[in-house]
């Protein structure tokens, strides 16, 4: 894993925090760290590496602790990994458009050419055409799956096979894996040291507002992000607040089980009005679909009180508005909506 990182990235050492060396904090008084004494449930800094967080996030994800990163939110975990694998001016990163738009919006912050294989019109990927994008300069490859705002996924074996082959670093995006029959990446992780399956407590877990991210790879590399992220990268009331929902697994089993349900019956009747073009299948809590004049009824939509997400500017996406999966409510609101003004 070593040679794919950045020569001064391996060699340099972390700036360690008091709360490094010592951090259970009962029966001890903690003179170190320069905090106020006076108690009131933030005094205190939060643990750098969130001990008690991933041992949640791993037994509900079925993980190795050792092999789980924690960001502020999946966003920091991704700038961390544009920095620390690809030198600017000089490497590049080869992704699919479209596709999550923070991919580009990190590489052009660092200065980093980011290479983007246009999807086909069903959004499949012509695998062999997108593998011969690959150049020496390429270090590392960004695929979303399932993908944003496509809704679609790659073929598992093409990722397996790109995995054991590609001479640099592969991430896999799995924001959306809890709505998908895909499978994920993540057990490959034992097997390729340049494997970083990158997922999220903001959507199916519904903590947006925590900011939690989660990188799961090999554990040379999580002490790397160890030492090269923010040392009190995520905040205490963010830690306890998700040790908290996670409490609960069943109730987030069936929210997604609902939200499945809701989309199957969201895309059954999109499918059913005339003036939609196309309804893009979804493995994922949101459905593209295509409808002439789409920009016109995206403002439309937000003149009765409905944000979706207008698309149609996007690449291969012409004519395609992106809308969420919302409470039982709100998707009946949003199609009646939809209907009057169509
Ligand atoms: C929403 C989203 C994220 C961002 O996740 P955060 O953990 O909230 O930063 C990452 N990747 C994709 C593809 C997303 O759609």
């Amino acid at each position: 894993m070593k040679t794919y990182l950045r020569d001064h990235i391996s060699s340099l050492t972390a700036y360690t925090s008091a709360r490094d060396e010592f951090n259970d904090l009962r029966d001890q008084v903690f003179l170190d760290a320069n905090e106020n004494p006076y108690e009131n449930n933030y005094n205190r800094y939060p643990d750098p590496y969130q001990r008690d967080l991933k041992d949640k996030i791993a037994a509900f994800r079925n993980w190795n602790t050792d092999n789980l990163f924690l960001g502020n939110g999946s966003d920091e975990i991704l700038d961390l990994l544009f920095r620390c694998f690809v030198e600017p001016g000089k490497e590049e990163v080869l992704t699919v458009k479209p596709s999550y738009g923070m991919y580009s919006v990190l590489a052009k912050f660092q200065g980093i050419e980011l290479k983007e294989f246009g999807l086909e019109s069903d959004f499949s990927l012509d695998e062999k055409a997108f593998i011969e994008e690959i150049n020496p300069n390429t270090k590392m490859l960004i695929l979303c799956n399932p993908n944003n705002p496509t809704a679609s996924v790659f073929n598992t074996s093409f990722l397996e096979n790109t995995i054991a082959q590609f001479n640099g670093i592969v991430v896999i995006d799995e924001a959306y894996i809890d709505f998908s029959k895909t499978k994920s990446m993540a057990d490959l992780v034992d097997k390729f040291d340049n494997l970083v399956v990158v997922q999220t407590l903001s959507k199916a877990v519904g903590l947006a507002g925590l900011r939690v991210g989660m990188a799961y790879t090999n554990k040379e590399l999580v002490g790397v992000l160890n030492s090269v992220k923010a040392p009190y990268n995520i905040s205490s009331v963010a830690q306890r607040a998700a040790i908290g929902v996670l409490e609960d697994t069943q109730k987030i089993q069936n929210q997604i089980q609902e939200l499945l349900e809701q989309r199957d019956w969201v895309a059954k009747e999109l499918s059913s009005m005339e003036k939609i073009e196309k309804v893009y299948p979804s493995e994922t809590n949101f459905i593209l679909f295509q409808v002439r004049n789409a920009s016109l009824y995206y403002k439309e939509l937000i003149q009765k009180g409905i944000v979706v997400r207008d698309r149609s500017k996007t690449y291969a996406c012409d004519s395609c508005l992106r809308v969420s999966i919302g409470t039982p409510e709100e998707n009946k609101r949003f199609i009646k909506t939809l209907k009057e003004l169509l």
